[in-house]
């Protein structure tokens, strides 16, 4: 067993490790970097990036089926469906050898194996040519998180398949039954329903994508229920099992409800996720976990010195530059500085299908029922998308802004955007909610015209009773 040592070894290269070791590498530290599989993680291999390559196919095909509108008549429309999936299985490979090179880039090695803490200082890999161990001054745990699943059901990854097998299938099924309307769920029944696929989707909660506003996440549910997703809310799935080669999914409306069965080519299993903390070596060295999640201070220390954790391993949100945020963060604290608390209340939230669903900061539902007990008043303004010149030339009238605001002082609490750039102008929002923006500030900003932005700017002035064009 030969040894090397190191002043960071990162276990995992997702978006949270990746990000880590290049922070730490900048900042002086010798740092390595292991995982088992390609460098990227989840992230770049199987999930946000891969599937915002489907996600773009479906977004194509939906535009040339309604072409007849904008003068574009195409006859015998094709799909490959083998060619849409090896797409983004390309976008994946290039994305993730692009973190290869920035490993060599920035001089860290990147130690390909599977990781386990066998002391404080030190990390064992296992690899195909045998056991390796390394010193490291510090460790950070950026192990990620996999999908689970409803207790009792197994998934068997054929019929009963996580998002993994949904972006890497030989053909479209004929039918499609997905567990859970959060945002895997949701990016992929639309993927599916415009690709033909019939697509029912079971969520316990009484809305859509629950964790967003209700006013938007009903734009959602109408839009997909217009391309003939049959949803049903405020359903629990009980149980699925396999018959002739099918998924039957039982579910009840409600706890009293009476069960009924579903049956699908497939079933997505989309109900969450939960950290990758097994098979590590944590309980070895001491390090406290709470219900499949590592425990972490401010600074993403966790309670055995030297050891830090990041990203979905940590627990929620389980979200990509979270974890990014989080990984540079800790470098920056190991390499003997005070970074800036992360600001959980200014993460956004994205979901892409169309239209996209990105959002910042609380709810209206949230201050609702929170806010006013700690009696913080809010006003809101809106904006729908059909009074934007921009989005009607675009063909994307569908949706709104709303922001709410803090009646008194007039700051951002939650901002909340439905509509076909969403993901893309929920930035300007979270920058002005950082920089404690008012409406006012938001209002007077001048905007360029015509743009899908230029709705946030009517927004705040709608807040204020002062929107022009509506
Ligand atoms: P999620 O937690 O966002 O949604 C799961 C949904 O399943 C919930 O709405 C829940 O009410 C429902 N559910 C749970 N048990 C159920 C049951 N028995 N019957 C019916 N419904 C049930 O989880 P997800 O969509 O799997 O995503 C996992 C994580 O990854 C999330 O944190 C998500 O935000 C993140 N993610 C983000 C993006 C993005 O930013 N675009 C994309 C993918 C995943």
């Amino acid at each position: 067993m030969a040894s090397a040592s190191f002043d960071v070894i990162v276990i995992g290269g997702g978006p949270g490790g990746y990000v880590a070791a290049i922070r730490a590498s900048q900042l002086g530290l010798k740092t390595a970097v292991v995982d088992r599989d390609r460098l990227g993680g989840i992230c770049l291999n199987w999930g946000c990036i891969p599937t915002k390559a489907l996600l773009k196919n479906a977004e194509l095909i939906d535009h040339i089926n309604h072409g007849a509108e904008w003068g574009i008549s195409v006859d015998n429309l094709k799909l490959d469906f083998k060619k849409i999936i090896g797409r983004s299985r390309r976008v994946s490979d290039k994305m993730s050898s692009g973190i290869d090179f920035l490993m060599k880039k920035n001089k860290i090695v990147s130690i390909s194996g599977t990781a386990k803490i066998v002391g404080r200082n030190k990390v064992r890999v296992e690899a195909r040519d045998g056991k390796k161990d390394y010193e490291a001054k510090n460790i950070v745990v950026a192990t990620g998180a996999r999908p689970r699943s409803i207790p009792g059901v197994e998934i068997d990854h054929a019929s009963v398949i996580t998002s993994k097998e949904a972006m890497n299938l030989d053909a479209a099924p004929k039918s499609l039954v997905v567990i859970g309307a959060g945002a895997i769920g949701i990016e992929f029944a639309y993927f599916y329903a415009v690709l033909g696929t019939k697509v029912t989707v079971l969520e316990a909660q009484d809305t859509i994508l629950p964790v967003e506003d209700r006013e938007i996440s009903a734009v959602v549910q109408k839009s997909l229920k217009h391309r003939g997703v049959d949803i049903r809310t405020g359903v629990f799935v009980e149980g699925v099992k396999k018959s002739k080669g099918e998924a039957e999914i039982t579910f009840k409306k409600g706890k009293d409800g009476k069960p009924e069965t579903i049956r699908g080519e497939k079933c997505l299993m989309a109900v969450g996720v939960q950290g990758n903390v097994e098979n590590l070596g944590l309980e070895d060295v001491g390090v406290a976990i709470d219900r499949n999640h590592i425990k972490v201070d401010k600074d993403y220390r966790t309670n055995v010195p030297g050891i830090y954790a990041i990203g979905d391993v940590i627990g929620p949100p389980w979200l990509a530059h979270v974890a990014s945020a989080e990984g540079e963060h800790a470098a920056e604290v190991i390499a003997g500085g005070k970074p800036h608390a992360i600001d959980y209340s200014n993460i956004p939230g994205c979901t892409y299908c169309q239209p996209q669903v990105a959002s910042v900061g609380l709810t209206e539902d949230k201050l609702k029922a929170d806010g006013k007990k700690e009696g913080q008043d809010y006003k809101v303004g809106r904006f729908p998308f059909r009074a934007s010149g921009k989005a009607v030339a675009g063909g994307a009238a569908d949706g709104m802004v709303k922001i709410v605001f803090g009646a008194k002082y007039g700051e951002i609490l939650g901002a909340h955007i439905v509509g076909s750039e969403a993901a893309e102008m929920i930035a300007e929002l979270g920058l002005a909610k950082s920089l404690e923006a008012t409406a006012e500030d938001i209002r007077h900003t001048v905007h360029a015209h015509p743009t899908l932005s230029e709705a946030m700017m009517e927004a705040a002035g709608a807040a204020d009773g002062l929107a022009i064009h509506i």
